[in-house]
C-alpha cells in the first residue's frame, strides 16, 4: 500500500464513518506523517469515576488516571499529536504524568511514547512491546515496514505476565494475555473505579483488526477477552481500544460474535477447504453488513481467523489486493 492510497483511505474513513476521530487502525501509524499536526484534533473526555477519564482523540482510546498521587494513563495515541494530547490531559489535571502503561506496540497506542519518556514519565509494558518496539517490524498487512522507534520511546519497566499500580486510591492491575490482538497485549483493571480498558482485544462496533504478523490470533482474541468478562460486573465501564465506551453486556455479545465467527472457519477448514475457497463460502455474512463495512473487510477477517486456525503466522493479502502493493 503506497502512502498516497493510504491518505484516501484514512480520508474515505474520516468523512465516511462514525469513527472519525477514533479511527482505529494501524494504518494511523504509517499516516502518523501525514496526519497535520496543526490541525486540531477535538479530544472528548468521559468522567467514569472519582479519578478514571476516558478520552477519545485520534488513535487508541485513552484511559487517565488522576488523584492524591499523580496523573498516569493507559496508552498515548499518535506522535504528531502528542502536544495536543498532552493540553487536552492537561485541562483535566496540570501535573505531569508520573506513569505511562502501554497496551500493545502499534503507533496509535505508543505513539506519545518519545515525548513523554523525554520529559520523565516512566513507561510500562509488557516484554514483547518493548522488544518489537526496539527493532524494524515488516507488516505483511499493510505490506510496509514500521521502523524501531528511538530509546525514549521504550518501556523501561517491562514485564512478562501482570504488573498492579497502587495509585490514586486503588490497586490497578495490568494484565496481559497471550496472542491476541499482538503477542504483547494487556487489558488494565481499576478495582475500585470499576474499570476497565480492553485495549484492541475489543473493537467496539466494528470488524476487529488482528495483527497475525505481531503474534495475534483468534484464539488468544477469544481468550482474552473472556479474562474482560471474568474482571467486569454489570456495572463496570468497560473502554475499548477503539468505537465507544461499553459495558458487561456488550462485551458478552462481542465474545458470543468471536466464537461463533471462529466456529463457522473451522468448519470450512475441517472441511477441507483452503482459504480462498473458505472466503468464497462467506462463513461471517451474518455480520457482514454491520461490522464489515467500517475498516476491516470480510475477506480480511476471514483471513484473520483461517490463518489463525491453520498456524499460518502471518497475513497473506488475496490475490486482488497485489494491484495495491508498489
Ligand atoms: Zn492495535
Amino acid at each position: 500500500m503506497t502512502l498516497r492510497h493510504l491518505e484516501s483511505v484514512m480520508k474515505k474513513f474520516c468523512l465516511n464513518t462514525r469513527f472519525g476521530q477514533g479511527l482505529p487502525f494501524l494504518a494511523l501509524i504509517l499516516a502518523g506523517s501525514l496526519a497535520a499536526q496543526d490541525k486540531p484534533v477535538e479530544y472528548v473526555p468521559t468522567q467514569l469515576s472519582d479519578t478514571v477519564t476516558m478520552i477519545k482523540g485520534q488513535g487508541g482510546n485513552i484511559a487517565m488516571s488522576a488523584g492524591a498521587d499523580g496523573v498516569f494513563i493507559i496508552d498515548d495515541q499518535l506522535k504528531p499529536l502528542t502536544d495536543q494530547l498532552l493540553a487536552a490531559i492537561r485541562k483535566i489535571d496540570d501535573r505531569s504524568v508520573r506513569f505511562v502503561i502501554n497496551t500493545h506496540y502499534h503507533g496509535d497506542h505508543v505513539g506519545g511514547n518519545e515525548t513523554l519518556g523525554k520529559t520523565g514519565s516512566v513507561i510500562i509494558a509488557h516484554d514483547n512491546i518493548r522488544r518489537r518496539m526496539s527493532t524494524d517490524q515488516f507488516n505483511n498487512f499493510f505490506n510496509d515496514t514500521t521502523p524501531a522507534y528511538p530509546p525514549e520511546s521504550l518501556p523501561v519497566v517491562t514485564f512478562n505476565d501482570r504488573v498492579t499500580l497502587h495509585l490514586n486510591g486503588e490497586s490497578v492491575t495490568v494484565h496481559h494475555v497471550p496472542r491476541g490482538h499482538t503477542d504483547g497485549d494487556s487489558i488494565v483493571h481499576f478495582p475500585v473505579s470499576n474499570v476497565v480498558h480492553m485495549g484492541d482485544i475489543y473493537f467496539n462496533g466494528l470488524y476487529p483488526y488482528i495483527d497475525l504478523d505481531g503474534g495475534g490470533s483468534i484464539q488468544g482474541m477469544i481468550g482474552a477477552v473472556e479474562l474482560g468478562l471474568e474482571l467486569a460486573d454489570d456495572q463496570t465501564k468497560i473502554i475499548p481500544g477503539h468505537g465507544p465506551l461499553s459495558n458487561r453486556t456488550e462485551l458478552q455479545l462481542y465474545h458470543d460474535f468471536l466464537v461463533k465467527a471462529r466456529a463457522n472457519v473451522q468448519a470450512l477448514v475441517d472441511k477441507g477447504l483452503d482459504l480462498q475457497q473458505a472466503i468464497a463460502a462467506k462463513p461471517t455474512a451474518e455480520w457482514d453488513a454491520t461490522l464489515g463495512g467500517i475498516w476491516i473487510t470480510p475477506e480480511q477477517w476471514v483471513t484473520f481467523i483461517y490463518n489463525s486456525l491453520t498456524g499460518v503466522n502471518h497475513y497473506t493479502p488475496p490475490a486482488s489486493q497485489d494491484s495495491d502493493s508498489e
